[in-house]
């Protein structure tokens, strides 16, 4: 991958304004048409229903180009999950029409939906196979959860402030989006009786790796994480497991996300 810039301003607090990253000179490609066509899986392995959507597709077809495809985002499956959620489901009625842009956007709460970059970002760096159990930290508007749903129907998502965690799953169901089991809690904690996970994202920062969650971490697995402290910028992570139970982290990106709250 190959992302030679700055901070990616990912979850801002209640800040509006976006910050336009300098983007890397590489010419623009289309969407691999390796992509896998919609509503399409692998002959083996689970089968399940991912609504699909025909309103702004060309807005996210040129969003996946120009953003994230040329930043370095190359696994054709996270491509085209990009391609395929609708955004402007997930943001407020008013800011339908800023929907692809290259930037976070407010969501309430004082919350934000992360830049369409870093939701891929951090998808393709999960590596998710279908079928695999992923565990979402800070489910927000329910986007990211959204999009790691097209991947595998096995995606659990924990938000903290309630009518947030309500209003994701009141979005979710009735778009189609039937696979997403979401609870409202501390994702501090994970979230035992569906543990252990082949993959875990946090997207609010926590100042240390919360234990539960590597506790929770399948050998093999993976965990994608902002860390640091909240007004400054963070560290993207991504801790992996051995088979032996071993962990490695490795630095991905410098960040900005909304801290991780406890109850
Ligand atoms: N993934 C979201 C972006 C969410 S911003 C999306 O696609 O829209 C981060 C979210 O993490 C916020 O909604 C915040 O309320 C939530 N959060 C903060 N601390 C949390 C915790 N301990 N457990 C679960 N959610 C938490």
């Amino acid at each position: 991958m190959r992302h030679g810039f700055g901070v990616a301003i990912v979850a801002l607090g209640a800040a509006v304004g976006c910050l336009w990253l300098a983007r890397p000179p590489a010419p623009a490609g289309g969407v691999p048409a390796s992509a896998a066509e919609p509503g399409q899986e692998p002959s083996s392995g689970p089968k399940w229903d991912r609504p699909r959507f025909t309103e702004a597709e060309a807005e996210r077809r040129a969003m996946v180009r120009s953003q994230i495809e040329r930043r370095g985002v190359a696994n054709a499956a996270v491509l085209e999950a990009m391609c395929q959620v609708p955004r402007h489901e997930f943001v407020p009625p008013d800011l339908r029409a800023r929907a692809y842009a290259d930037c976070p956007l407010p969501i309430g709460h004082g919350q934000t939906i992360s830049q369409p970059y870093i939701v891929a970002y951090m998808t393709e760096a999960l590596q998710i196979k279908p079928g695999d159990r992923v565990l979402e930290v800070g489910t927000g508007s329910g986007y990211q959860a959204a999009v790691l749903s097209e991947l595998t129907p096995h995606v659990y998502s924990i938000e903290i402030v309630r009518e947030l965690g309500e209003q994701a799953k009141k979005r979710l169901a009735p778009l189609g989006y039937k696979t997403i089991q979401c609870k409202i809690g501390d994702g501090y904690l994970g979230w035992p009786e569906h543990a252990p996970f082949d993959a875990i994202i946090v997207t609010c920062a926590p100042t240390k790796i919360p234990p539960p969650l590597l506790a929770q971490l399948k050998p093999g697995g993976r965990l994608c994480i902002p860390v640091g402290a909240s007004g400054r910028v963070q560290e993207l992570v991504l801790v992996t497991k051995d088979d032996q139970g071993q962990t490695r982290t490795k630095s991905l990106l410098p960040v900005s996300f909304v801290p991780l709250t406890r109850e």
